[in-house]
Order: C-alpha cells, then sequence, then structure tokens
C-alpha cells in the first residue's frame, strides 16, 4: 500500500514526547543566563505571574520581580528549544497569564510541551532531504503514540493496495 506522512504533525509527535519527558522531570539542568531577560507586563499580568512565580521555578525558570510590572528571568532549563529560548521562556510566561481554574502542574506542563513541539517542528513545504525523512520516520517509529500529533490530528494516512486498485476502477 502507500502511506503519507505529515512531516509537521511527524516531527510535531517526535518532539511533544521529548519535551514531555523533560518537564516530568524535576532534577533538570539549567542554564546561568549571560545577559537576563526583562519582560515588561501589564499591572494585571505581573499580579498573575506574580502568584505563579513557583510554577515557573518549579520547571528551572528562575525568576523574580524586577522595578514596576516587570520580571526578571536569569537561569533557564537546558531543554528550551536553542536559538528560541527567549521567544519560548516568553510563549511559557503566555501559557501562565491564560491560565483556567482548574489549573494543574500537569496540564501546564502538558500545554507547554505541546506549543513547544508545535514552534520546534518542521513547517509545511519547507522541503527535507531523504536523510532528514528517514530520520524523522525512525524517531517517529521511536514514540509511544506516532499515529497522532499532539493535538490529535493524524501523522499518517494508509491507503492499502486493495484501496488504490479500487480507486483506479481495478
Ligand atoms: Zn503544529
Ligand atoms: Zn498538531
Amino acid at each position: 500500500g502507500m502511506y503519507l506522512i505529515d512531516q509537521h504533525a511527524a516531527k510535531e509527535r517526535v518532539n511533544y514526547e521529548i519535551y514531555r519527558e523533560k518537564l516530568g522531570n524535576p532534577c533538570n539542568d539549567f542554564v546561568n543566563l549571560l545577559f537576563p531577560i526583562t519582560i515588561e507586563l501589564s499591572s494585571d499580568e505581573f499580579i498573575i505571574l506574580k502568584e505563579n512565580f513557583d510554577v515557573l521555578r518549579n520547571i528551572k525558570i528562575d525568576i523574580d520581580e524586577f522595578g514596576i510590572n516587570s520580571v526578571i528571568i536569569k537561569s533557564h532549563p537546558v531543554w528550551l528549544p536553542k536559538g528560541y529560548e527567549e521567544e519560548a521562556l516568553r510563549k511559557i510566561i503566555e501559557v501562565v497569564l491564560n491560565k483556567q481554574k482548574d489549573f494543574s502542574i500537569y496540564k501546564f506542563n502538558e500545554s507547554i510541551a505541546i506549543m513547544l513541539s508545535c514552534k520546534m517542528s518542521i513547517k509545511a513545504n519547507t522541503n527535507i532531504t531523504i536523510k532528514e525523512m528517514e530520520n524523522l520516520i525512525d524517531d517517529l517509529r521511536q514514540c509511544e503514540n506516532p499515529f497522532n500529533c499532539p493535538h490529535g490530528r493524524p501523522t499518517i494516512i494508509f491507503y492499502s493496495l486493495s484501496e488504490l486498485e479500487k480507486q483506479f476502477k481495478r
């Protein structure tokens, strides 16, 4: 038969299982920033964030108050995507600011893992080499659930030989 694989969804699944594992592991190593990141917030956001510093510190993000309605981040976990650290930190803060009433650490970790896995996946319409395709399929094969992306969309569509023959009126 024939397998059609969605490269974005497939890579998302591979990334998701990696981030989920990292987030679930409390003894993560962290990186001290040479240049700490400061983020300005609205006063409402600042209040919400301040109440949730422990959620961030729990995943090795060293965050503190820094003047009026600003925060400073001095270190972050090693597994943040290279080159996208600040963007990832801002996204993580966004998740905290939008947290729901039924918030739990599990759900928080889950939404961070999904957000990062999408961010770090191959974009649609990006050409990848045969080698990259093979690596992706190998990585997908190692996944606990290779058939869906973390949003629940399929990564693989399968057409059996008989289905294909039927399509060609054989
Ligand atoms: Zn995505
Ligand atoms: Zn997805």
